[in-house]
């Protein structure tokens, strides 16, 4: 246990905190981390199956439920230090009864100084009554750094008396990063048994627990994407970006240890259906890292504080996985309300906060891309220096992007040809978006194979452009305002800045 976090809990419990909630699974853990707090002071268990137990022996003592243990053990701090350490009571948290007890020992910690009794609550699930929300503290035991990882896995091999090469343990240290030392130790011991030893192999097992773990959570979204970044036409500026970063991220150990800092992630803004969302799919493939989604709307919880513990949890968890990349896509939208008062706009407002700060002290290989349509709804806090490496504009394509999507998507259905006429194409299509080039081709190739054509012409193109209301036509205004906006701030173009428009 690392002495940074047993300090940190005991700062809780000297300040006289009168419930602390430890929001971890891992009993064993928590019980070490109690002890080393409070020393040889009276503490008693209580175990929702079992009743009260002895904190060291873990013996029976008296089957009671929470409100009997509670009433028995209430007034205790008035002749000593006393500690009541609750596991697995969450589903008790709803009980009047138990609120109303709770609350008593809250109140009697603080207006009575003859009174020490303090509550540890351990459980996996956090639920808070709105009426012990004041008394309560959440403490989040942090995961281990990659010294302790280290350790970890050196103490597990001196156990097995294995020896593993020092740089195939650095690798996979770093791929345990995100982990709790229970998931790094069950991960370490399935290695060892599926081959006897440790290989630099077990990164994909390490991967594929770890994927596991996204699957069960249900609070991210794990996204397959084939695609490449040579799918992207165009915004040759944002990729040549990526293709710096792509050069730290194959090396992520070496670059760490020669200083550099990894990077953040960045914002897309720009016109629907310009290759925001294919740019940060493909993002992944070219870092050769998995891709998971965040969707704030699926963390949205019924109960108080649900929320943003669900938020917690999905950050840990993209923290866990990775190296990954974060996709948060339309993001204007995933926060909006932020700053209103009232109802749902309030808990939107203190997951926006909880997402700042994390993107704010982030020391960790998240690499967050988040794409956005509107940035007149954008919090502008968000625009400020620090949080993101980069904020992108992907405007409408220019002529010669226009030339490159519209090879893209004719070759991708091998219909592209020499007799194609892409200068004419090129200028029929000012102002499309590169979703509109995408389903010109498609509608092209649609309309020749019912008409039994085996390829496409220069004028079938041609027919289905003039058919197609590109979004130029449909979101004039809107496009219009989007370009104003972007004006006003320090965004970098996603296009090359020499191509033509
Ligand atoms: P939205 O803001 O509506 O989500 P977006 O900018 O994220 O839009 P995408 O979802 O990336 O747009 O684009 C939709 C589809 O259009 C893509 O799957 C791709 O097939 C095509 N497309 C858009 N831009 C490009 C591009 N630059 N190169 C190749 N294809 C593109």
């Amino acid at each position: 246990m690392e002495k940074k976090t047993i300090n940190e809990l005991a700062s809780y419990v000297d300040a006289l905190r009168p419930i602390i909630y430890i929001n971890n699974f891992d009993f064993k853990m928590v019980d070490d981390l109690i002890e080393s707090v409070i020393g040889k002071a009276k503490c008693l268990e209580y175990n929702n199956a079992l009743g009260e137990i002895d904190f060291h022996s873990k013996h029976q003592i008296r089957k009671y439920n929470l409100v009997e243990f509670l009433e028995a053990n209430l007034e205790n701090g008035f002749d000593n230090e006393t500690y009541l350490v609750l596991k697995d009571v969450h589903g008790e948290l709803k009980s009047p009864d138990v609120i109303a007890l709770l609350k008593r020992i809250s109140e009697n910690n603080i207006y009575k100084d003859s009174y020490h009794e303090m509550v540890f609550i351990v459980s996996e699930v956090t639920t808070i009554p709105i009426e012990l929300e004041n008394y309560i503290t959440i403490f989040d035991v942090p995961l281990p750094t990659q010294d302790e990882i280290l350790k970890i896995i050196n103490d597990f091999i001196t156990d097995l008396s294995i020896s593993v090469d020092s740089e195939v343990i650095n690798e996979i240290a770093l791929s345990f990063k995100g982990l709790n030392e229970f998931q790094i130790r069950q991960i370490l011991n399935l290695a060892y048994q599926d081959g006897g030893n440790i290989t630099k192999n077990d990164i994909h097992l390490i991967l594929r627990e770890k994927a596991q773990f996204i699957k069960k959570s249900g609070l991210l979204e794990a996204i397959n994407f084939s695609g490449t970044i040579d799918d992207v036409g165009g915004l040759d500026n944002l990729k040549k970006w990526l293709y710096q970063k792509e050069k730290i991220f194959s090396n992520l150990d070496k670059a760490i240890k020669f200083g550099v800092d990894v990077p953040k992630g960045i914002l897309l803004v720009g016109m629907p259906g310009c290759g925001k969302s294919l740019t940060a799919k493909a993002t992944a493939t070219l870092f050769k890292i998995p891709l998971v989604r965040l969707d704030v709307g699926r963390l949205l919880g019924k109960y108080v504080g649900e929320s943003e513990e669900n938020m917690r949890k999905a950050l840990q968890l993209s923290e866990a996985i990775s190296p990954c990349v974060l996709w948060v896509d339309e993001i204007e939208k995933a926060f909006a309300g932020i700053g209103q008062s009232g109802g749902g706009s309030d808990v939107t407002t203190r997951l926006f906060g909880q997402f700042l700060t994390w993107m704010q002290e982030k020391d960790n290989m998240v690499f967050i891309v988040a794409t956005a349509n509107d940035i007149s709804k954008m919090p502008p806090e968000f625009l400020r220096k620090g949080r993101f490496d980069e904020i992108f504009f992907a405007d409408l394509p220019n002529s010669d992007e226009r030339r490159k999507i519209l090879n893209i998507h004719l070759k991708k259905r091998g219909k592209w040809n020499k007799e194609i006429d892409l200068i004419s194409l090129i200028t029929a299509t000012e102002g499309f978006s590169g979703a509109d080039l995408e389903s010109v081709v498609k509608n092209t190739i649609e309309a020749a194979f019912i008409s039994g054509k085996d390829t496409i012409t220069t004028e079938d193109l041609l027919d289905s452009i003039h058919e197609t209301k590109s979004i130029s036509d449909v979101l004039k205004e809107k496009i219009k305002n989007l370009r104003t906006i972007i004006s006003k701030f320090d965004i970098q173009p996603a296009s090359a800045s020499d191509s033509k428009g």
